[in-house]
Formats: structure tokens, sequence, C-alpha cells
């Protein structure tokens, strides 16, 4: 038995998270302990992102606080994993020499390898590709509350977005099997689980490399089945292949929620083509229609992207106008980062960083009046809520509707009533605000 305490440091996003979990489970199995305090462990392992300029400068400050860490005595090792050193591990080695070990996105699963293997006969930086895919049966430990987790569907991208540099760092797209997500999703809800969250890069292509007729809406149709889970919920489905049996899927099953994370990042048909998206306007405005006929009541969640190179103040102003007609229930929007190694940072006609924060602001304002708006429309209706725990020491409980996913999305704060996490419970709505919603249980 390991008497080691192990800190984990999850940066980036809930793929990322996953990675973390399969890590923390590995780590327990072998009798390692957890803590979620930097300053009480013996090993600091930090998995990354640098997804964008601003990940990365997080993920180094991080790295270098766990540095002073271990220059203090107060712990021994620092592993730094993922993204991150996957795209700049030698460099990395070079410049951060306290670092212990530097392993990309497709070592982590041998992380116990790392930590107990001979140093002498270790690499410290690897950044191999495996073409690594958790099953059911690899350990995980879920870090975040005990109803709710997320499920990790397939791995890498086979896109080309000109402005992304995932595919590079995770490889192709791959999917795994459909058995095994339902079996880790049966271990899950065995464990109390009542919410799942199915991430990947791009959830719609699920199952089209698998090549034996599996897709996303037979991975819905079969999860529906799981008893204990109530909710599903489909994050960044790329507006490619959603069709009607994946729509008629979502609503025609009580479990799998009314909302679509639908990540266009533009409307402007020359920009849409510059950034390697394989989807024109017209499309995806039918796209968006179909979803709000065939699914009444749905929230569309949706990612732009401002400042790309070259667009222009017209060009902007053709996304204010989409997004004023549209309407969408959910909105988030990323300034464009011109990240090494993309098409798009070697593009003409980049725009000031000034200029791509007041287009990104004029968006997000624009974006709070149509979610109060929204919201509004709630007060006085009952809808569901998944209880997550109190707010502070006060009586107020804080959850969320099926409507909005973990982390992104705005929350109902119930004032009146008790609830206890992961209990879901029907819910008057009293007030509105732009992000979040109060309520009182009925
Ligand atoms: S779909 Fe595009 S933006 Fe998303 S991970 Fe793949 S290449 Fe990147």
């Amino acid at each position: 038995m390991k008497h080691e305490r192990i800190c984990l440091i999850s940066l980036g996003c809930p793929k990322n998270l996953v990675d973390s979990e399969v890590m923390l489970g590995l780590l327990a199995e072998k009798g390692y302990g957890i803590t979620p305090k930097p300053s009480h462990a013996d090993i600091i392992l930090i998995n990354t992102c640098s997804f964008i300029k601003e990940a990365t400068q997080e993920t180094l400050d991080t790295i270098h606080e766990a540095v002073e860490l271990k220059k203090s005595g107060s712990c021994h090792r620092v592993v730094v994993v993922g993204c991150l050193p996957q795209r700049y591990g030698s460099d990395l080695a070079r410049e951060i020499p306290e670092v212990d070990f530097f392993l990309g996105t497709e070592e982590f699963p041998r992380i116990v390898e790392y930590l107990e293997g001979d140093p002498d006969h270790q690499k410290r930086v690897a950044v191999e590709r495996t073409s690594f895919l958790y099953d059911h049966e690899t350990p995980r430990l879920l870090s975040g509350h005990f109803y709710s987790a997320y499920i990790k569907i397939a791995e890498g991208c086979s896109r080309s977005c000109s402005f992304c540099i995932i595919p590079s760092l995770r490889g192709r797209f791959r999917s795994r099997p459909l058995e095994s997500i339902c079996e880790e999703a049966l271990r899950l809800a065995d464990q109390g689980v009542r919410e799942i969250n199915l991430v990947a890069q791009d959830t719609t292509s699920y199952g089209l490399d698998l090549q034996n007729g599996t897709n996303l809406a037979a991975l819905l149709e079969a999860l529906g089945r799981i008893e204990g889970i109530a909710w599903i919920r489909v994050l960044y489905a790329y507006p490619e292949h959603i069709d009607s049996r994946l729509l008629r899927r979502i609503k025609n099953s009580e479990k799998i929620c009314n909302y679509i994370d639908l990540p266009i990042q533009h409307i402007n048909e020359r920009i849409l083509r510059a950034m390697g998206r394989p989807v024109s306007r017209r499309f995806l405005e039918r796209l968006i229609l179909k979803i709000r006929d065939e699914i009444p009541g749905v929230s569309i969640r949706t990612t732009l992207m401002v400042g790309f190179p070259g667009e222009s103040a017209v060009e902007f102003s053709e996304l204010i106008d989409f997004v004023e007609r549209i309407r969408f229930e959910r909105l988030g929007v990323f300034e464009f980062s011109p990240e090494e190694g993309t098409q798009a940072e070697r593009m003409v006609k980049q725009i000031p960083g000034s200029v791509k924060k007041k287009r990104r602001e004029r968006l997000m304002q624009l974006q709070q009046r149509i979610s109060l708006e929204h919201h509004c429309e709630l007060i006085g209706k009952k809808v569901l809520v998944l209880a997550e725990g109190p707010v502070g020491d006060k009586d107020t409980v804080k959850g969320r509707m099926a409507t909005q996913a973990p982390d992104i999305d705005g929350q109902v704060m119930i004032t009146k009533g008790s609830a206890s996490p992961g209990q879901i419970v029907t819910v008057r709505i009293t007030e509105a605000y732009p992000y979040d919603l109060e309520g009182e249980i009925v």
C-alpha cells in the first residue's frame, strides 16, 4: 500500500477531465492517496490544456506554482501530462528542469509505470502516439459530484478546422465500441450517477469510423435503456451528421435532454470556408430550423469565434444580425487565437486584439439580453431540476435544468423547499436573470 499522496490538477475541458479521472482511478487502485490540495501532496500531477493561448498561459502558471512547491520541499515530484507536453514537450523539458516527467496525450494510462519505474531507464519526455482509448474496464475515479459524470465516447478528430490544433495533438477520430460505453454507463449508474454527459471532439461523428452501422442515435437508444440514469446530454455536436433519426431519438426519449450543443463558430460564408468548416450558412440555418421544428422546447447552445483573420466589420455585423434573429438559448464566444502550427496562424489580415475583445463583448451583451428574454418566458412554469447542493451556508439549494449543462450554463437557485444532491425535483420558476433562474419546489 502506497502512502504517497497525489494532487491531480485537471485543466481545460471535460474531455481532459475524463483522462484525469482515469489517472486517478489507476493511481487509487495502486494505493496512492488522493488530495485536492497541492500543498498537501507528495506528487503534483497536472493534466494540461493548450487549446488557445490563454489556456497555455494558465497551464504554465500552474506548472510554475507546482515547481515552487517542489523547490520549497512541500512536494517531491511534479508530473505534467496531456496537450501541452504533446505540443511543446522538449522545449518545456529544457525550460523547466524541475518537472520530473512530461507525458503526452496518450501516455497518461502509463502514469503508474512512470511514477514507479527506474528513473535512470525512463524518458523524461514521452509523447508517442499509441491510439489509446479507455474502456469500461479502465479504473476511473470520479472527481466531481457523485450524481453526474462525463463519458468520452471517442477520442481525436479527423476534421481540419484551420484554427484548431486538436487533431495534431489528439490524433484521428476513433470511437469507442457502443457496448463499452453502455457498460461504463451501467457501472456509473450503479455508483449513483444520475446524469451523463457524452463528450468527444465531434460527438455527431460517433460510430462512423467503426463501419458497423453504429451511430450516435443508436448509442443514445442503447443508453436510454439503462436504469438509474435519468438524464443523458450530448455535448460538442458538430453540425454535420445531425439527421432526423438523431433528432427523433432526442425528442422521443424522456431521458435524453432537449439540449443541443452545436458549435457553429461563424455564419459568414467566406469565413466558414476559411475556417475549413464544410457547412454553409444555408445548411446551418436549415439545420437550426429543423432542430427547433422536431424538438419543441429545445435549448440550442452554440459557440462562436470572433476576430478570425480578415473578419471585416460587415462580416461581423452579419454574425450579430444572425444571433439577433436566431436567438440561441445559450451562447459562448471565443476570440480567435493564432495557434502555432495551424493554417489560420499564417493567414494575412490578423485582427488586432482590441477589436476582437470589443466584438466579443458586443456579442456577449446581445446574448445577455436574449438569454434573459428566454428565461423570462419560464417565469411561473414548472421545470425539473437536478439538485446539486446548498449555496454556501444559506438555505438556498442550487441545481440545473436538463437544458443547463454542468460548468458552462447557468443554474437554478431553489429558494423554497429542500432537495438532496442528485435528487430531481419539480420547481416553479419565480425570477429570471441572464444566466441563472430562481424558483421554489412545488
Ligand atoms: S471539429 Fe474542428 S474545432 Fe473541433 S476539434 Fe476538430 S478540428 Fe478542432
